[in-house]
């Protein structure tokens, strides 16, 4: 059976990033019907929005989505791409595994981490008042003294069906990866209502898990600290928004950067999986810059579909190529300007070719 996947190509580097992708996906055996469409700064000229409805009525129709990366230009009014995706298709968990491969460069091995990060409330929910606004005025008021007149304002919204809808994805996902533990960050020491919250709904999701697996929580100070000297302590992680977007570059640096580091975008109905970093414009149409990120994030694709043996073997192949460190490109190189490094559409054929010699 062949599956139906949304394919965005996405603007600067995707589009190359997303060949290389599809290629090293259909390299498994695994049967796709793409569906390509066009989401970005390259289409905006055309259509006059970086978001065209055919995109999300595509995702709704298909349910899984491979993204490449789309730009999002500072002070120009143009919505993020990204943001608007996850917002419109309610894609709430951001699920970023960080894992070491042999043979990338990193100060730590062993690393074995899994972000979840609620994509959908937080400081994110985009309720902020300017300094001076009749509403930053109210607020200000209602603050009693604690807040100064000329303060811009931020709201921060945490409930308790948004806490615990990701909670309960990060137990379950722990079950479903026979993952061993679920730590919850906050800092609910400061923020008793907010944070309060999120431990109190984690606190009693983890009871229905307990025995099974194990729950425990660090303050989001302390964690960085755990994270930097003790990573192999750690296994799934949870967090709201602002919290999960900061750990989740952490965590991706202790294994070598943005460029292996993949992410899943999760909803009830959909699932979108695109790469933790940008659009990298300035390699744009190159062919230079490293697939690995998009492929693992492709391979996450695949675990999600149940199709558990082409994962392992996909996952495989990019690890014997990676600590090979032949057919790589520059960025997983001990030297940039190595002159023997390959560009991303060679270190996909040459996880193709692992591909084929493992199915031989
Ligand atoms: P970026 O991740 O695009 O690039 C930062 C640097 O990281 C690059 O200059 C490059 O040196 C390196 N890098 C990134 N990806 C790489 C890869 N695959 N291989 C090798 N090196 C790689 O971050 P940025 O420059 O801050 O953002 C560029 C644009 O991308 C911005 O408009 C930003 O909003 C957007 N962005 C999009 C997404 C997304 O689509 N989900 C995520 C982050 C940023």
């Amino acid at each position: 059976m062949a599956y139906n996947v949304t394919l965005i190509r996405g603007d600067g580097t995707g589009p190359e990033l997303v060949e290389a992708t599809r290629r090293v996906l259909e390299g498994t055996g695994v049967e796709f019907n793409w569906d390509v469409v066009e989401a970005g700064v390259d289409i905006m000229e055309t259509a006059g929005t970086p978001l065209p409805p055919n995109v999300v009525e595509s995702i709704r129709k298909n349910k899984v989505a491979l993204k490449g990366p789309i730009t999002t230009p500072i002070g120009t009014g143009f919505r993020s791409v990204n943001v608007a995706l996850r917002k419109e298709l309610d894609l709430f968990a951001c699920v970023r595994p960080c894992k070491s491969y042999p043979g990338v460069r990193s100060r730590y091995q062993n690393v074995d981490l899994v972000i979840v990060r609620e994509n959908t409330e937080d400081l994110y929910a985009g309720v902020e008042f300017p300094i001076g606004s009749a509403e930053a005025k109210q607020i200000i008021a209602m603050g009693a003294g604690k807040i100064r007149d000329d303060a811009a304002i931020s709201i921060k919204p945490i409930s308790r069906t948004g806490s615990h809808r990701i909670v309960k994805h990060a137990f379950e996902y722990a079950l479903a990866n026979n993952r061993k533990k679920v730590t919850a960050v906050a800092k609910a020491n400061i923020m008793k209502y907010t944070d309060g919250l999120f431990y109190e709904v984690a606190r009693e999701v983890a009871k229905e898990y307990e025995g099974r697996v194990a729950y425990d929580e660090w303050l989001v100070d302390a964690m960085c600290m755990q994270l930097v000297q003790k990573p192999e302590n750690y296994d799934v992680m949870v967090m709201e928004n602002l919290y999960g977007d900061i750990l989740s570059d952490l965590c991706a640096g202790l294994v070598g950067g943005l460029g292996v580091a993949p992410g899943a975008n999760i909803g009830e109905d959909s699932a979108l999986f695109e790469a933790t970093h940008g659009s990298a414009p300035k390699y744009k149409g190159q062919n230079k810059v490293n697939p690995t990120a998009l492929i693992l994030s492709g391979m996450l694709m695949l675990r999600y579909l149940g199709e558990m043996d082409a994962a392992d073997r996909l996952e495989r192949a990019v690890s014997e190529v990676i600590e090979e460190g032949k057919d790589v490109t520059y960025d997983m190189k001990p030297n940039r300007d190595d002159p023997t490094a390959v560009g991303t559409s060679q270190m996909a054929d040459a996880i193709i070719a692992k591909l084929h010699a493992s199915a031989k």
